[in-house]
């Protein structure tokens, strides 16, 4: 079964109860810039098609299985002794059962597949799109805090083109 991984803390809470239905990633590769400058670069087809069944995973990349449900880092376990816990300030390690979730958090089913090119100031899709409810599916705020995760993670000033997964 194929992953799909997710590392932003912003949207944890929503991963977590459920509330986030979709996820948008990137619709590119990169290979570079090349001997004249240019970008290398191609575009990709979706990863995932409808009806597939797809394990969603936290960090999948990380050595740790358990992770704080407060702030998303790694569940440590101490050396000698029973307790594991988080470095972050809220976490509480008689709370341990309720503050930790599994890396492996569940199993969805991709219900539609589509295109929509980002920028920083707006969403142009394949798809009739409310920024605010786009933005909460995705499990964000509002529509400045996705968009500005976007730009900050690939640089959208000149607008790039995304498949948008929803479940
Ligand atoms: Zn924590």
């Amino acid at each position: 079964m194929k992953i799909l991984n997710f590392s932003v803390k912003d949207i944890l809470p929503a991963l977590l109860d459920g509330t986030k239905t979709q996820t948008i990633r990137k619709a590119w590769k990169d290979y570079g810039v090349s001997s004249t400058g240019s970008r290398i670069m191609t575009y990709t087809e979706p990863k995932y098609e409808v009806g597939e069944k797809v394990q969603i995973m936290w960090k999948q990349r990380s050595p740790y299985k358990y992770f704080c449900k407060l702030c998303g880092g790694p569940i440590i376990a101490d050396t000698g002794n029973s307790l594991n816990h988080c470095d972050c300030s809220s976490f509480n390690p008689l709370d341990i059962n309720s503050n930790r979730f599994s890396k492996k958090l569940r199993i969805i089913t991709i219900a539609d597949v589509f295109k929509a090119v980002i920028g920083v100031k707006s969403v142009k899709a394949e798809r009739t799109i409310d920024p605010m409810t786009f933005s909460k599916r995705d499990g964000f705020q509002n529509f400045e805090q996705l968009l500005k995760t976007l730009d900050d993670m690939y640089n959208t000033a000149v607008p790039k083109s995304f498949w948008v997964y929803r479940w």
